[in-house]
This record gives structure tokens, C-alpha cells and sequence, in this order.
């Protein structure tokens, strides 16, 4: 007799947990792990969908009490797949078994193909003429971007030109009334499409890259017959420009050949239209594309046709690597640092380590590529956890790492210059400008920067325990997150007694209006959150900066990735220093990314690049290894730290928050489990807090934060299940919620 344990489909929370159900034994062929089945619950027998989690051939309570499974589908090997992957993700992550596998099966519900609007070109000539003449006008970009989509694949549809190709109405009408687009109605337009552009010539391999590809090539046949980490997971670590994408392209076409599938994860913001349409090039039909514009109906057409077989690679942001494929080969994770492979929502799992359980699943590999790995993953791949492979130099002829400069603000504000560009800079821009090159002036405005700085001598006000910097609070209190260390913010500076202490902060706007002022030949464009908000605007923005229609673009984080700017010489980078205080661990490494991705986006093509980066810490070891773009040399240095003062990757750490709307009630269930953990063992420095989070209330809601760190993540992992049933009951009488988040990369 087979017993299968079983979770049911639903938000109930009681629901949420393993129902045994007998096998009758006409079924017991179709049973197995994936499948999905159908059971009777509670006194009624009401009929519920669920899935099989597990197989037994032992009852786990009396007999007579277990009742028999209704009836199974089939369950083709990828939901097996999947559900397996989901039942990792509840034993790793926060959240519940039903939350687990809803986030493992992002489109499952069949969308009704509803009729849709499509425009097309009845006269492809005119068209073309249409869009070659369009081209000379700078505000066409957006015709040009439609026209551009129509001619590539034959037309639109009516969710596309409001979605991904931010398309108005004012833009479409005037080419419905001269002819050159016509509307109509179709059913069976679906979200798949023919490109016919594949080409099939590629780059040559340089000697670096081809080494890379084939040793991953080689692991890759290896993980089929035995799969083990080393083999299984590849970092590759590859300076900005140096080929990775050719690399991940090559090792792609020997999965491919082998009839094995191909997920390719790519952080949201990076899923340009020039980052498809490069694998488009490649793959042409093959591709199936996932992102947050598709309507439910095109995310469930490019799930479909990963399941038919259709597609064999799958690109897209994290849910991407749900993909229901056969038997996927290979998972890239491009970009792998990058914040956005973690899930903000519960279960908070990382991308990263789903894949690389998915990959163990299917005995697939996984590469993750950066020009500036996380720190836990070089550490893993430096002990040789996972494979390492190293691309040094610019994979294109002629282009070459750009020359950086640091400029030292605490001496421009000695010599008098109290303006937000630095001499080097200035004269940089002026010299860019004059010889007809392109600026990108980046300003660093990541997390809630309230960090209190001297301009004289460059000092931090830190705390001292913890050695983060503190943030400034109302009342000119300063505090920190981790430990609740306070001190009245100091009226000069405690190194040099320099009055010019406070907080530190400029916006997008006032550069904007400064830039136009001091340059005023020059034309300027701005891309930030607000300017990007507007419809239309990034990828008008985008198309018109690469076609040279501005000498300036200023920006925040956003124009660090996924473009690549062909005549863009000089890249300044104007407050490196912003991010370097956000009051969390983190801060210094994701400093080190911003300022070398944005360094990397100066001499993209064969003019040469130049970088010049303000500070006022120059001597800091974080800019001075990213002005050398010298990831190891930045490596040794935070790695020291994090061990020194117990910081993941050195060991896990487990951030417990705590939201009520009452806040003395919320402070005291924060403390009574702080109490609770001091009375089953737990000590500074393993454990901290309870504090007031960073962010103090959201929603109404006041939030309070704690601490836990070991060196065995499973030890912190039982922690968090046995605070769960504690604060369930604190749910109950107080209304307290409880959030879990292992290794958090940002600060509450
Ligand atoms: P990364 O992903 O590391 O930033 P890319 O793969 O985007 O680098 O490559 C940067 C540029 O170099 C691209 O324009 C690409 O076409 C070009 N390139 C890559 N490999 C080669 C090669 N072996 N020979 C010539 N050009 C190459
Ligand atoms: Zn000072
Ligand atoms: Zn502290």
C-alpha cells in the first residue's frame, strides 16, 4: 500500500500543512512527486486540489483515519520538478507551503484568449520610407521604436504599444490616418511571434573566453551522470565588456544541440529591448520572454510554449526560472549580484539558490556572471565551492578599461570650489564636450542615505560597536540599526573640529539645473525615478541618448546597466560616497558595484573612456580598488571585515521584524522575545537588538528589528520555525507580525 502526503491549494492557513491520503491502487502508476491530485477534506468531503510532496509505504497516523486520494493528473517531469523545488523553498525561506508553491507556478491558470487589437503595415515600402525618414528627427524616437517593432515581426499588439513599447495614442494616430498602420481584430494572435533576423555569425572567441566555455561545457556533461556543486555552479567573473554574454551564448548552443533547455535570469532593469534583441539575433523563435509589462495572457503564452517545446530558452527576471521545461540544461544568472534576485515578498527566497537547487534537480549547471560578483559567491567560488573562471580584458578590438581619476572633495572645498563639480571634473567635461564625445554624469542615490559627514576631513560619524554608520533621526539624534547605540549629533567634527558637519545629500533636479547652467551649449537629459515614471521616457530616452541627441545624460542607479553607450568617453561619478553609509553591512560592497558598473559604462566602443570619481573618503579602500577596477584587491579587504565583525558571508545572520500598530505593544513583543532568545542561550555578539528598524513605520505599521548569527545557517533555520509558533500566538492576542529574512542584502 503507497501513502501520499499531500499539500492543499489554498490560502488557508490552517490548511497549511501535510495531509496523508491512501493510493487506491488503480492510481498508484500515475502517483508521484509533482503530481497534482484531488481529495476529499473534512467532515463534507469537499473535494480539493493539491499535490504530492512525498511517497510512503508506512500510514503516519491510524489507519482507519486515512481516506484515499479522489484522482491524479499527469504530471509531466517539470512540475515534478517544480514542486520538489517548492518544498526546498519552504524549508529555506520564510512564508508557508501554499505561498511556496504559488511563487514556483507564477502562470498557472489558463487565460481566456480574449480578442485582441493588432496594427500592422499593409505596404511594407511605405512603411519603410515612413520610418528611414523618421529617423532624422529627434522627437520621432518613439515612431521610430514602433515601426521599428511592426516591420520586425509583422505588427504590434494594442497591450504592446501601451506596455512594453510605451507607445501614445498621439504617436499611432497620425499613421492610422495617413495609411501606413491599419487596426484589427484578431483571436488567435497569441503572445509568441516570428522574427525572422537570427544571423549566424558570432564573435570569435577570444583565448580567455573560449577557455571559460569550454570548461563549463566540459562540467556541464559531467552534471548529467553525477551532479555536484563544483561542476553544477560556475562563477564567472568577467570585467565590465569582457565578453560574458559571448561565453553564456556559446555554452547555450552545446546545451541546445544536446535537446536540453536554457533559462536565462536577467535583473528586470536590464531586460532592455537591447539585451533581447541581442539573444533574438542568436535564437530568433526559440526565445520566450518573461516580464512585469506582459499581460497574464502573454506570460501565459510564453509559459506554454516552453511546456510544448516550442521555446527552449526562457528569458527573464526571477520568476523566468520557473519555466516549465523538460529538462533544462543550463541556468544563467547574469549579473548576480545584483539586489533585485532576491524576492521582496514572502517566501523571500534568492533567486540564486533556487536556481542552483533547480539545476541540482535536473542535473543542470548554472553560471553566474558579474563584473562584480556578490561577495558570497566569490567567497564560495575563491574555497572552490563552485568553479571560478576569470575574464581580464575587453573582449572588443580596441576598447580598453577606461583611465580613472579620483577627485578629492575635502581639497576642492580647502581651495575655495564649493561646487558639485571638482576641477578634474569640470575640465574633463569641458574637454569631452569640445571633442564631441558623450557624459554620463551619475549620481549615487541609493538607499536612505542619512549619514552625518564632515566636508573638511571626510569622517563618518559611526557606531561603535558595530562599525556601520548611524543614521540621523528627528530630535538631531543619531542611531544604529543594528545594536540601538544613540548620540546627539555633534555640533563640529570630532577629528578635526571643522563646523561643516551634517547630513549629506543632493538631488537628480539640482545637478540638472546646475549642469544647464555652467555648460549652457551643452543639451542635458535627465533619467531618474521621476523622469522615468513618464510614459514613454526610458526607452525614448535610451534610443535618443544612443543616437547622440544629448551631450549629457545625468541619472541615478538606473543608468548604470544593461546599456551600452558607444560614444559615451567620460563618466563622472559625482556623490560616490552616498551609498557607502546607508547604516547596513552591505553598504561598502554595494558602493564598489555602483561606482565600477557605472565606471565600466565609459569606453564601451573604440574611443578611449575616461572616469573621474568625487569623494570625500578617497582613501578609502572601496574607492580606491574600484578606480583600479581590482574586485580581488576590494575582495581580501571587505571579506576581513565581514569576518572581524561577524557579517555574512562569514556567517548567516537572521533578521526578525516585528510590526504592530500599537508601537509600545510592538517594542514590548519585541523585547519579551528578545528575553525568550536570552533564555534559550543566545548572547551578543550573536545576538542583537531588539531596535526601532530604519525605517520606523510603514503603513500605519511601527517596526521593530532583531538579530540572529551563527555560523551554521540550519541552526538559524530551526530558530526561525520555533519563533514561527511563538509568534503565531503573538498574532493572535496582540496583533504583532513577524518577518523573516536570512542574510538581508538591504537595510528595514
Ligand atoms: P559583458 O557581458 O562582459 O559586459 P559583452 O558580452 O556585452 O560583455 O561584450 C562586450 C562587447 O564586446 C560586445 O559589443 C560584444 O559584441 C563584444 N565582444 C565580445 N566577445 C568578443 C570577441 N571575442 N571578439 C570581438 N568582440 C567581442
Ligand atoms: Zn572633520
Ligand atoms: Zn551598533
Amino acid at each position: 500500500m503507497i501513502y501520499a502526503d499531500i499539500v492543499i491549494e489554498s490560502g488557508v492557513r490552517n490548511l497549511d500543512r501535510v495531509f496523508q491520503y491512501r493510493v487506491p491502487d488503480a492510481l498508484e502508476a500515475k502517483a508521484c512527486v509533482g503530481a497534482r491530485v484531488k481529495v476529499p477534506l473534512g467532515e463534507g468531503g469537499r473535494m480539493m486540489h493539491g499535490f504530492i510532496i512525498g511517497l510512503s509505504g508506512k500510514p503516519s497516523i491510524a489507519e482507519e483515519r486515512i481516506r484515499d486520494l479522489a484522482s491524479i493528473e499527469d504530471a509531466p517531469p517539470a512540475d515534478r520538478q517544480l514542486i520538489q523545488l517548492a518544498v526546498w523553498m519552504h524549508e529555506h525561506c520564510d512564508g508557508t507551503l501554499s505561498q511556496a508553491l504559488a511563487a514556483v507556478q507564477p502562470v498557472r491558470r489558463r487565460v481566456r484568449e480574449k480578442t485582441r487589437t493588432v496594427y500592422t503595415a499593409p505596404d511594407q515600402q511605405k512603411a519603410r520610407a515612413v520610418l528611414e525618414e523618421s529617423r532624422h528627427y529627434k522627437n520621432r524616437a518613439a515612431r521610430v521604436r514602433l515601426l521599428e517593432a511592426v516591420l520586425g515581426r509583422g505588427f504590434v499588439t494594442k497591450e504592446e504599444l501601451s506596455g512594453s513599447l510605451h507607445i501614445s495614442a498621439g504617436t499611432l494616430k497620425p499613421l492610422l490616418e495617413s495609411g501606413v498602420l491599419v487596426s484589427s481584430s484578431t483571436q488567435i494572435v497569441r503572445g509568441r511571434h516570428t522574427y525572422n533576423m537570427v544571423t549566424t555569425e558570432h564573435a570569435v572567441l577570444n583565448a580567455q573566453q573560449a577557455k571559460a566555455a569550454q570548461e563549463i561545457k566540459d562540467a556541464v556533461s559531467r552534471c548529467r551522470s553525477d551532479w555536484n556543486t563544483r561542476d553544477g555552479v560556475h562563477l564567472l567573473y568577467g570585467i565590465t565588456g569582457s565578453g560574458k554574454t559571448e561565453v553564456y551564448m556559446e555554452v547555450m548552443d552545446y546545451v541546445l544541440a544536446q535537446g536540453r533547455q536554457v533559462i536565462v535570469l536577467i535583473p528586470e532593469i536590464s531586460l532592455t529591448p537591447q539585451t533581447v534583441a541581442r539573444f533574438r539575433r542568436r535564437y530568433g523563435d526559440r526565445i520566450a520572454v518573461m516580464n512585469s509589462q506582459l499581460s497574464d495572457g502573454e506570460k501565459y503564452d510564453q509559459f506554454m510554449a516552453a511546456r510544448s517545446g516550442e521555446a527552449s530558452i526562457m528569458i527573464g527576471p526571477r520568476s523566468a526560472l520557473f519555466a516549465p521545461f523538460s529538462d533544462p540544461g543550463l541556468i544563467i544568472v547574469d549579473e548576480e549580484h545584483d539586489g533585485a534576485y532576491r524576492s521582496e515578498t514572502t517566501p523571500k527566497y534568492d533567486a540564486r539558490e533556487a536556481a542552483i537547487e533547480r539545476a541540482r534537480l535536473a542535473h543542470a549547471a548554472v553560471i553566474l556572471g558579474s563584473a562584480t560578483p556578490s561577495l558570497s559567491s566569490y567567497k564560495k567560488a575563491s574555497e572552490g565551492t563552485y568553479s571560478l573562471h576569470t575574464l581580464t580584458c575587453r573582449a572588443k578590438e580596441g576598447s580598453a578599461l577606461p583611465q580613472t581619476e579620483i577627485a578629492d572633495m575635502r581639497e576642492e572645498l580647502k581651495a575655495g570650489n564649493r561646487s558639485i563639480f571638482s576641477k578634474a571634473l569640470r575640465g574633463a567635461m569641458e574637454e569631452t564636450l569640445q571633442d564631441g564625445g558623450q557624459i554620463m554624469l551619475f549620481l549615487n542615490r541609493r538607499g536612505f542615505a542619512g549619514f552625518v559627514s564632515c566636508r573638511s576631513c571626510g569622517e563618518v560619524i559611526r557606531c561603535p560597536h558595530c562599525d556601520v554608520s548611524l543614521t540621523a533621526h528627528s530630535g538631531g539624534i543619531l542611531k544604529c540599526h543594528y545594536c540601538g547605540f544613540q548620540m546627539r549629533m555633534p555640533q563640529r567634527c570630532p577629528v578635526c573640529g571643522s563646523p561643516y558637519i551634517g547630513k549629506f545629500g543632493i538631488g537628480t533636479q539640482r545637478v540638472e539645473s546646475i549642469v544647464r547652467r555652467e555648460f549652457p551649449d551643452a543639451s542635458v537629459m535627465r533619467m531618474d525615478r521621476d523622469t522615468a515614471s513618464r510614459k514613454n521616457a526610458v526607452a525614448d530616452m535610451v534610443t535618443s541618448f544612443s543616437q547622440g541627441k544629448a551631450d549629457i545624460l545625468i541619472g541615478t542607479q538606473m543608468i548604470v546597466k544593461g546599456h551600452d553607450f558607444e560614444n559615451v568617453t567620460l563618466v563622472g561619478i559625482l556623490a560616490a560616497d552616498l551609498s557607502m553609509h546607508t547604516g547596513d553591512y552591505m553598504s561598502t560592497e554595494r558602493t564598489f558595484q555602483l561606482v565600477t558598473q557605472a565606471a565600466g559604462r565609459a569606453g564601451r566602443g573604440s574611443r578611449p573612456g575616461r572616469v573621474v570619481i568625487q569623494t570625500y573618503q578617497p582613501e578609502h579602500y572601496c574607492i580606491q580598488t574600484a578606480a583600479a577596477q581590482d574586485y580581488e584587491a576590494f575582495y581580501r579587504q571587505e571579506i576581513q571585515f565581514r569576518r572581524l565583525m561577524h557579517y555574512p558571508p562569514a556567517v548567516s545572520m537572521l533578521q526578525i521584524l516585528l510590526e504592530g500598530l500599537d508601537d509600545a505593544q510592538t517594542e514590548a513583543a519585541a523585547g519579551a522575545l528578545h528575553a525568550r532568545l536570552q533564555r534559550a542561550g543566545w548572547r551578543d555578539p550573536y545576538l542583537l537588538g531588539p531596535v526601532r528598524a530604519g525605517i520606523a513605520k510603514v503603513r500605519d505599521r511601527y517596526r521593530y528589528v532583531l538579530y540572529l548569527r551563527h555560523t551554521n545557517e540550519a541552526v538559524l533555520l530551526r530558530c526561525e520555525r520555533d519563533i514561527q509558533h511563538y509568534a503565531a500566538a503573538a498574532r493572535l492576542d496582540r496583533d504583532i507580525y513577524f518577518n523573516f529574512d536570512m542574510n538581508p542584502i538591504s537595510p528595514v
